[in-house]
């Protein structure tokens, strides 16, 4: 590269990635074709419209490409519409809400300190200003039953216009049959936002929303999908809603649509739609219950008291006397990603929470079974309990890169 202070910074990049173990829950790694597609020169291209309606001309392998993802992603969720424009998780859900819903209409969600996600209505966000949300918990964090008695409750009451089943910090089963009988009653329209656990739904180890009975699917490519960082929004049977999410994109909240990104999804779709991907995915949930069964034998509190997808929320300042910051910050010292997160009735503040939350997607892309997790579980712990201990810490980290350099990244999918 000529530009020799980017090509610096995304060396550095790839050398972070590779000597470090990433437990972020939403992180993952994209095989070479995926990255291939994504800086392919479709990024060159405007197609704003869908295939065989667009406002350019020279279209002819942009609309077969978009088609392609389409093909692949409704196939994988056994649909019938897909629009695959999102820029990303974000936009897809205010492309839903803007074109299924009117201002002051209301919207119920899982609450954020319960695991719901920011843009199902946290106040800073701009749907939270055009909408109204409301919000359903858990019945128990330690169980992390969901309290479908309240939300039906609450559902009578608002009567929202949508009702959103979906989080990034929550690590057990929604019951999908409960929030389509409460939204049947009410008249409301069923979304489910899969960003966190599309790609294990996709590999048919979760549950399908969509054989349920919900309306509408929203995710994102780039997280248990391992696709580029971009965004989809699936629809059922309903083809009128299919049509309104489709102009609520564009010309809605978007303009032309990022081609070499919709390219990367077609070839991460594919990839999904392997045997290959199944096994990904069934270890990516072996993996976090291996981790869980180390933190419970080490009696670390887990929020819903253990997992059943890819990811896990401790509570480490409730166990072991340390924020979920300073785990964080002590955890990056020794190579160890992950992030800090509230816990349901946290006492402490969003930037200094209780609570850490890490999973299980990347680290099974680079190969790690069920010992090696456990032996990450163990790791991270042991260094939280020794936060201060500096050659501790330094011993832990020169395993941790060890272990990173025993499964480097790998560049072709497997
Ligand atoms: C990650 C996530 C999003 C947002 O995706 P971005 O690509 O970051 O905009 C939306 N909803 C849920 C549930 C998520 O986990």
């Amino acid at each position: 590269m000529r530009d020799k202070l980017v090509e610096k910074l995304i060396k550095g990049e790839e050398k972070r990635q590779a000597e470090g173990l990433e437990l972020i829950p939403s992180e993952n790694y994209v095989s070479e074709d995926v990255l291939r597609a994504n800086g392919s020169v479709f990024t060159n291209k405007y197609s704003e419209g869908y295939p065989g309606r667009r406002y350019y001309g020279g279209q002819d392998f942009t609309d077969q490409v978009e088609r392609l993802a389409i093909e692949r992603i409704c196939k994988l969720f056994k649909c019938k519409f897909a629009n695959v424009q999102p820029h990303s998780g974000a936009p897809a859900n205010l492309a839903v809400y803007a074109a299924l819903l009117v201002p002051g209409d209301t919207v119920l969600g899982l609450d954020l300190s319960h695991g719901g996600h920011l843009t199902h209505g946290h106040p800073m966000t701009l749907p939270a200003k055009i909408y109204k949300f409301v919000t359903y918990k858990m019945k128990n964090p330690d169980t992390g039953e969901i309290d479908y008695e309240d939300m039906r409750k609450v559902a009578l009451e608002t009567k929202p216009k949508l009702i959103i089943a979906g989080f990034s910090a929550y690590s057990r089963t929604l019951d999908y049959k409960k929030f389509v009988e409460i939204a049947h009653e009410v008249g409301a329209i069923t979304m489910a936002d899969m960003a966190h656990i599309a790609g294990l739904i996709a590999a048919g180890e979760l549950r399908n929303p969509f054989d349920d009975g919900f309306d509408v699917i929203t995710s994102t490519t780039h997280k248990t999908l391992r696709g580029p960082r971009g965004g989809i929004i699936l629809t059922r049977e309903s083809e009128e809603i299919a049509k309104k999410i489709d102009k609520s994109i564009f010309p809605g909240i978007q303009g032309g649509p990022h081609m070499h990104t919709i390219a990367a999804k077609a070839v991460a779709f594919g990839e999904a739609m392997t045997p290959k991907y199944k096994k990904y995915a069934r270890q990516v949930l072996k993996n976090a219950k291996a981790m869980e069964g180390v933190l419970r034998k080490n009696k670390i509190r887990m929020i819903g008291g253990g997992t059943d997808n890819h990811l896990i929320l401790a509570d480490v300042f409730g166990s072991l006397g340390v924020t979920g910051k300073e785990a964080q910050t002590v955890l990056d010292e020794v190579g160890i990603t992950l992030n800090m997160n509230s816990i349901a009735g946290d006492t402490r503040k969003p930037l200094d929470p209780s609570g850490i939350r890490f999973g299980t997607p990347a680290i099974t892309t680079r190969g790690f079974k069920g010992k090696e997790c456990k032996l990450v579980a163990e790791l991270l712990i042991e260094t939280l309990k020794n936060k201060d201990n500096k050659k501790m810490k330094e011993s832990i980290h020169k395993e941790i890169k060890t272990l990173a350099k025993k499964f480097p990244i790998p560049k072709k999918f497997v």
